[in-house]
């Protein structure tokens, strides 16, 4: 009998738990093919999340938790939950319950078909904020178009991997972790579903503003050194311009009509002032991403485990 691992990264989501475990029960008692278990990743709950599953866990022999010492975030307690998974294949999905367990039975069957990765791609249900949708359809455009993987615009942490994907995947010892990228650049015989996405059950989204335009960052930045092209195209460019203005330059100094123009001098210390501010952060973010990398620290710690 095949053993589906089921991960759940899990933060301050006490509301959630219960019922998501019932629900993925349920849709199991009509997969009888199938053992599953369950690995809850509390990412450093500041609620009853721990206590939650510590019941949960004495009472249902499925379901399993890693423990965070602190919150170490979504990618991470994702990929510890890869770590630890025992089954044929692993399905990722968040705890709220915005990825409907009831697509389980079909991302499998695409799995017996073949496919060594099912992925889902998220099409929003009306009451989705337009603010997230937009914010969501910008991600994608920008991601897309500066990285270098193609990352679907919908595409979320909800998918299905065989093991021998999750092999692979738990290689990638990354503290800049981007699932989403990286579950596209390992290749394999890949087939997406489509699903349309529920309101979450009860508690509030963990992504902030600021948490999406970091995570934007790190889309970007961890799958591509392209804003580095980038910034020497634009160097390039501007160089040409200067160029260009020497010979004005020449004819002022010579015709001795040499320049009142204060304005467009302040203008441009302050247009190139800029640009190279920009360039220098874009260097700034891969070199710290390498310091961060070669200090080679563990990428979650894990406190308690009741397996
Ligand atoms: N999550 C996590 N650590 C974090 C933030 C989020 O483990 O630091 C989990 C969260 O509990 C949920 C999933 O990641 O299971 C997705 O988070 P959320 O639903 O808040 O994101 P949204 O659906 O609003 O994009
Ligand atoms: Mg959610």
């Amino acid at each position: 009998m095949k053993t589906i691992s089921i991960v759940i990264p899990a933060f301050n989501e006490e509301g959630n738990l219960r019922k998501i475990r019932d629900e993925i029960d349920l849709v199991f008692k009509n997969l009888t093919d199938y053992h599953y278990e369950i690995i809850f990743v509390n990412d450093g709950s500041r609620d009853n999340s721990q206590s939650t599953l510590e019941l949960l866990g004495a009472e249902f022999a499925e379901v399993k938790f890693l423990e965070f010492s602190r919150n170490f975030g979504h990618q991470h307690a994702v990929k510890a939950g890869l770590d630890f998974a025992q089954g044929n294949a692993v399905i990722s999905m968040d705890a709220d319950l915005q990825h409907p367990p009831q697509l389980i039975p079909q991302l499998i069957h695409y799995w017996e078909q073949g496919y060594d990765l099912v992925y889902t791609l998220r099409e929003y249900n009306q009451s989705a904020s337009y603010f997230k949708k937009k914010t969501s359809d910008v991600f994608y455009k920008i991601l897309v178009s500066l990285s270098d993987v193609e990352i679907e615009k919908g595409s979320s942490d909800f998918r299905l991997m065989d093991a021998s994907v999750v092999e692979v995947v738990r290689k990638a010892d990354e503290t800049d972790l981007f699932l989403r990228g990286l579950s596209k650049w390992v290749g394999f015989k890949q087939h997406a579903v489509s699903y349309t996405a529920g309101d979450r059950f009860a508690g509030e989204s963990k992504y902030s503003l600021k948490k999406m335009i970091k995570f934007a960052f790190t889309g970007i930045t961890a799958f591509s050194v392209k804003p580095l092209y980038v910034a020497s195209y634009l160097g390039f460019f501007f160089s040409f311009l200067g160029l260009l203005y020497i010979p004005y330059v020449i004819y002022a100094f010579i015709t001795k009509t040499e320049i009142s123009g204060w304005a467009s001098l302040i203008m441009s210390i302050v247009f190139f002032g800029g640009v190279q501010l920009i360039i220098l952060g874009i260097l700034g973010i891969y070199i710290g991403k390498m310091f961060v990398q070669l200090k080679n620290r563990p990428n979650y710690i894990i406190k308690s485990k009741n397996f």
